[in-house]
């Protein structure tokens, strides 16, 4: 049996992606190993949204080719993979397959073509239309929390990204499919799902089936009620657009108890000039409205953003009103990047005019506020008690577990690993920027 080793870069919807080639590659008689020195093929799912993220994929390779005298199959998927297609053998002959974005369901084939002496197999179409979405329990990233992607790509083209054109255009899966996808979870004694997606709240079905008997002035705020009339324990989504966020997503939250209140709404600037520049579709009042309302709500819903900084002709002025933006929402958590031109974008084209050194001084400063607000915040959870998925043993020490709160605040403890899969009661006892600790008071489910 050949072994396969699969390394994943990037967000979600690609470890997501990879736990669905592991589970076809199973299914076709591969071995998955964790260990690439033992493996006959390795596979790299690869993400193009930073520039970094793409240089390490050549550096991988390069590893990979250097450490191993025996010849291992190489093979690239994902977004590099979808943008790059044919120039990637170009770039580093020594790869195998390339196969892009919605062609990862054919990667057996890849590999067995391959395998009977093709050289540079390469696949960048389409989804078959019966593809499956499910994933094998053995493949699970854990075995109480599953992904669940409810709509692929994105047509909101802001200037910087590459993501309209790695993963292609808004396609929403069929209200149905996703619930009966979430009923099976919850049979099979997951407690958590995440509906993934570049954009969840633009879903738009092409049919309202399945929807018919749920509330809810957009199609999101009704498939959010549909899947918490499942009964599953949490829900949570991501990523939200800020101009499709509309307050029946808060309306949905504050009448189930299963949906968590946690909303992840990259904001990316504070200045409106940059704002535009970045073609985002909101203005920064439009976004602060939006933010009160989350404020306001009759639950206490946790807020985490993206922010780039960096962006081209940002001046110290727009940068002092990312800095605002940043105090006035007070985010309990934010991803800060630094610009990073992507080629095919809009925003290749203007000049990259804040230098490196300007870069990292405001990533800098941009940081520690966060992490001054955020110290703060999570400091007002010292003796109140929160509800905890518990995931995993902590990587820190091995006699303390990890779990995350239905506000997605990562929360350490002493217990018996017969807590883990369990929802349980924890007091908190200490925090820092990052991470509560506290000690068990029950266990719920
Ligand atoms: N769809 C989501 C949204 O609208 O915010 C985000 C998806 S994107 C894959 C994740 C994050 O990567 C973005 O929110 C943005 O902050 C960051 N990003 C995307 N392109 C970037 C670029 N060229 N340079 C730096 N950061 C970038
Ligand atoms: Fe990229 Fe903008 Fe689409 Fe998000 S909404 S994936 S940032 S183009």
């Amino acid at each position: 049996m050949k072994k396969v080793y699969l390394e994943t870069f990037g967000c979600q919807m690609n470890v997501s992606d990879s736990e669905r080639v592991a589970t076809v590659l199973e299914s076709e008689n591969f071995e998955m190993t964790p260990d690439e020195d033992s493996a006959d093929i390795v596979l790299f799912n690869t993400c193009s949204v930073r520039e970094k993220a793409e240089h390490k994929l050549y550096t991988r390779i390069g590893q990979i080719r250097k450490l191993y005298s025996k010849k291992k199959i190489v093979g690239v998927l994902g977004c590099v993979a979808q943008l790059e297609g044919e120039t990637l053998f170009d770039k580093n002959p020594s790869i195998d397959f390339v196969l892009g974005t919605k062609a990862v369901g054919r990667v057996s084939k890849a590999i067995e073509s391959v395998l009977e002496g093709r050289s540079k197999f390469l696949d960048v179409g389409e989804r078959e239309p019966d593809y499956d979405w499910s994933v094998a329990e053995t493949q699970k990233h854990s075995p109480y929390i599953s992904f669940v992607p409810i709509i692929e790509g994105c047509n909101k083209f802001c200037t910087y990204c590459i993501v309209p054109f790695s993963r292609g255009r808004e396609k929403s899966l069929p209200a149905p499919e996703i619930i009966r996808h979430v009923h099976k979870l919850h049979r099979q004694g997951v407690k958590e799902v995440h509906l993934i997606g570049q954009n969840v709240n633009s879903y738009r079905p092409k049919t309202s089936e399945g929807l018919e008997d749920f509330r809810g002035a957009t199609a999101f705020s009704k498939l959010l009620r549909a899947v918490a009339a499942t009964g599953i324990a949490r829900i949570k989504f991501t990523t939200s657009f800020p101009r499709d966020f509309h307050t029946d997503i808060i309306e949905a939250i504050n009448e189930n108890e299963n949906l968590c209140n946690w909303v992840h709404l990259p904001v990316q600037s504070g200045s409106n000039k940059i704002l535009r520049l970045m073609r985002r579709g909101h203005t920064i009042e439009n976004y602060f409205e939006r933010i009160d309302k989350i404020k306001t709500s009759d639950r206490k819903i946790s807020l985490t953003t993206d922010i780039i900084i960096g962006f081209p002709n940002e001046s110290e002025v727009d940068f002092q009103d990312s800095l605002k933006m940043v105090d006035y929402c007070q985010f309990d958590s934010c991803y800060i990047f630094k610009y990073s031109p992507r080629i095919g974008t809009p925003a290749y084209q203007f000049e990259d005019n804040v230098s490196v050194e300007e870069k990292k001084q405001r990533f800098i400063e941009l940081e520690e506020r966060q992490r001054l607000n955020q110290h703060r915040i999570f400091k007002s959870y010292l003796n109140k008690t929160v509800q905890v998925l518990v995931e995993k043993k902590s990587s820190q020490n091995n006699f303390d577990l990890s779990g995350r709160t239905s506000c997605h605040k990562v929360v350490q403890f002493k217990g018996s690993a017969a807590l883990l899969g369990k929802i349980v009661d924890i007091e908190i006892t200490e925090s820092k920027s990052n991470t509560l600790y506290g000690k068990v008071l029950n266990t719920f489910v």
